[in-house]
């Protein structure tokens, strides 16, 4: 089956490794040729091009361009594609996306793989990305069993753990395990470089380790995608944020209160809670 793919960057090119290790013969088109060149000696794809029309070729269409690029890339893209090839996409939120694309082409189905690094560009992408990882399609009542199938199959054959919703209910669960995450983490570090003392800025950046790496490193990734997520999913983030900063203010009150039973006691609830969002990650 020929697969291709549009925007060869982080996921487009990890995509792109693990279909031609599955036999899947996968074409990509990608804005500067320079990533073409590139993503054909890294083996992502079996032919390149920075002509969208490179993709008639394809059974099945892989968006994977920034989110802000997904609508304007699908309306160039059907111009050159029969009526019958399946199109998914990438993107971090899926209900302006489905809304805009699923009444101009039947055979759509919305995608998000939970997978990523703070890299990106075609050098970021790397093998097995997916595997093991929640791999989430949003079909709507009039999306086409077959194009749901070829799809699925796909997916699975990326290793991915497959899950199912509606686009605003993945809108919403993201918000809170992925598009909060960012904006935290992206605060703690702003926090800190906020310390005005010059030594003890430098002493804390000597200091860091393995836990500042861990809560720092999805708000200190790539600034696009957390513009794209803020704008594409402003009001579940918003409110994810109110809840937060809720919490936050509870946090503080118990500790400017000394009232350190309550604060282990909220600590103890938190630790039970982390393993249903964390075990089998
Ligand atoms: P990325 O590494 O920046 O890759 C996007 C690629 O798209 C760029 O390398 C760029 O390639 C290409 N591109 C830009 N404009 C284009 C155009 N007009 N036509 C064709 N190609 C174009 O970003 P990414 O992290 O892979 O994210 C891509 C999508 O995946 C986004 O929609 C994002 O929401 C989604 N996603 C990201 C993650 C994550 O953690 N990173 C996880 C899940 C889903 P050139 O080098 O040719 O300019």
């Amino acid at each position: 089956m020929n697969i291709g793919i549009l925007g060869l960057g982080l996921i487009g090119g990890s995509l792109g490794l693990d279909l031609r290790s599955q036999g899947y013969h996968v074409l990509g088109v990608s804005r500067r040729e320079s990533t073409c060149e590139r993503a054909v000696a890294l083996g992502s794809v079996d032919e390149a091009s920075v002509d969208i029309s490179l993709l008639a070729k394809a059974e099945v269409v892989f968006i994977c361009t920034p989110i802000g690029l997904i609508i304007p890339t699908f309306k160039q893209l059907i111009a050159h594609l029969p009526s019958n090839t399946v199109i998914t996409d990438v993107g971090s939120v899926k209900a302006p996306i489905v809304n805009a694309i699923a009444p101009l082409w039947a055979n759509f189905i919305g995608g998000h793989p939970m997978a990523g690094t703070a890299d990106s560009g075609i050098e970021a992408a790397m093998r097995n990305l997916f595997k093991n990882k929640p791999y989430v399609l949003t079909p709507l009542a009039s999306t086409p069993t077959a194009t749901m199938t070829v799809v699925e199959k796909i997916v699975r054959d990326l290793g991915a753990t497959l899950h199912h919703c509606s686009p605003e209910d993945h809108d919403r669960a993201v918000s809170w395990i992925s598009h909060l995450p960012v904006m935290v983490s992206a605060s703690l570090i702003a926090a800190c470089m906020s310390e005005t003392d010059q030594n003890l800025l430098q002493l804390a950046q000597k200091f860091a380790s393995s836990g500042f790496r861990d809560t720092s490193r999805v708000g200190g990734g790539n600034p696009e995608l957390g513009v794209m997520m803020a704008r594409y999913n402003r009001t579940a983030l918003l409110n994810s944020l109110q809840q937060y900063r809720h919490n936050l203010d509870k946090l503080m009150n118990l500790i400017e209160q000394e009232d350190w039973a309550a604060l282990e006691q909220q600590l103890q609830s938190n630790q039970k809670a982390r393993p249903e969002f964390v075990d089998g990650c």
